[in-house]
């Protein structure tokens, strides 16, 4: 079982706070749209932030036509060869939780 970030709904405040250290972590830049965490809002109060839960069989991979999505198999997680990607998005389209790796790619083009 690949390890994966566990949400806490409950606790959840809607403060975004995460996105912007997602960011930060892994872009260098202050800009929450390339966060690997969003936060999607419901009004009025309620908020819920959304991961890759590292699916069992993930139909992010099957879905990239150029094959750019695998399994690590030593950490378990989905990864990307991101330089190579186009930014379509069918992984993203795949993807249940809207998380797929390169959605960050396509939100960027
Ligand atoms: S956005 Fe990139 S990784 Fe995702 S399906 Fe398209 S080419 Fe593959
Ligand atoms: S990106 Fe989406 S489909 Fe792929 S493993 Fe994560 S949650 Fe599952």
């Amino acid at each position: 079982m690949p390890k994966a970030v566990i949400v806490n709904y409950r606790e959840c405040t809607g403060c975004r706070i995460c996105e912007l250290a997602c960011s930060i972590r892994n872009e260098g830049v202050v800009f929450t749209q390339l966060s690997r965490i969003r936060v999607y809002p419901f009004p009025p109060g309620l908020d819920v932030p959304v991961v890759c839960v590292q699916c069992d069989k993930a139909p992010c991979i099957e879905a990239c036509p150029l094959g750019l999505l695998s399994r690590d198999p030593e950490s378990g997680a989905v990864v990307i060869r991101e330089e190579l990607c186009n930014g379509c998005g069918l992984c993203m389209n795949a993807c249940p939780a809207a998380r797929a790796p390169l959605q960050r790619k396509a939100e960027r083009t």
